[in-house]
């Protein structure tokens, strides 16, 4: 059995940077909130389409994102699951479908997540992460990965980015409290270089 890591922090944190590289690591799946509504962006649902709350910030309801995560770690031997659980129910519905090896809170000061998710670009090809500061490509606007156009997220403009954070705070940081409490959450410190930040989480999850 693979490991099964849950990486916590908000928007802008990097958790898909280090997630990225978890998954090479431990050869197990980066299962993504995200990147699958993102790729979902205009499938009707009974609550409207995922855009219609992305684009505002807000969280999508509960039962679309619930239902991607059980078919996503069923269909896993391991995985690092970030982008969820993002409320204290989906935090609920995670224990009741699968045990966790590992569950990390990566801590970053607001001031810096804003500047890290308003200078994000994406690979528009295969989701690589970069920054205009701190993770340039070698060729500006192209990926280093696949030559990949990079673009900015819709949702990474500076309003939307306050919401994002609004809404961590309101409804995300209890279900780092709710770990906390359990004894089970582990802070790393998320604002060393993303090289560092790795070998603190390769630490406490073992080889
Ligand atoms: P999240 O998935 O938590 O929203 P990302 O991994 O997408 O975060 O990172 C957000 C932005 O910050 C990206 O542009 C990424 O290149 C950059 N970034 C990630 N880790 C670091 C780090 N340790 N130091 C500086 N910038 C980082
Ligand atoms: P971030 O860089 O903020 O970590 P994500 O790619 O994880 O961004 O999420 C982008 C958007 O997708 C969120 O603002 C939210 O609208 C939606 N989303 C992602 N994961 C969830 C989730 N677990 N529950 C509800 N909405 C989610
Ligand atoms: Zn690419």
């Amino acid at each position: 059995m693979g490991k099964r890591i849950l990486l916590l922090g908000a928007p802008g944190a990097g958790k898909g940077t280090q997630s990225k590289q978890l998954a090479e690591k431990y050869d197990i799946d980066h299962v993504t909130t995200g990147d699958a509504l993102r790729a979902n962006k205009d499938m009707e649902t009974e609550y409207g389409t995922p855009r219609s709350f992305m684009e505002k910030g807000e969280l999508v309801p509960d039962a679309v994102v619930n239902e991607i995560v059980k078919a996503a770690l069923e269909d896993a031997d391991g995985y690092v699951l970030d982008g969820y659980p993002r409320n204290l129910s989906q935090a609920e519905y995670l224990t009741e479908i699968t045990d966790l090896d590992a569950v990390l809170y990566l801590k970053v000061a607001e001031d810096e997540l804003v500047e890290r998710l308003t200078g994000r670009r994406v690979c528009s090809e295969c989701g690589t992460n970069f920054h205009v500061k701190f993770n340039q490509p070698e060729e500006e606007g192209v990926c280093d990965e696949c030559g990949g156009e990079l673009v900015q997220r819709d949702d990474d403009t500076e309003e939307t980015v306050r919401e994002r954070l609004s809404v961590f705070e309101e409804n995300t940081q209890p279900v780092i409290e709710h770990y906390r409490d359990e004894g089970v959450l582990v802070e790393i410190d998320g604002e060393q270089t993303p090289d560092d930040v790795f070998e603190d989480i390769v630490d406490v999850v073992g080889e």
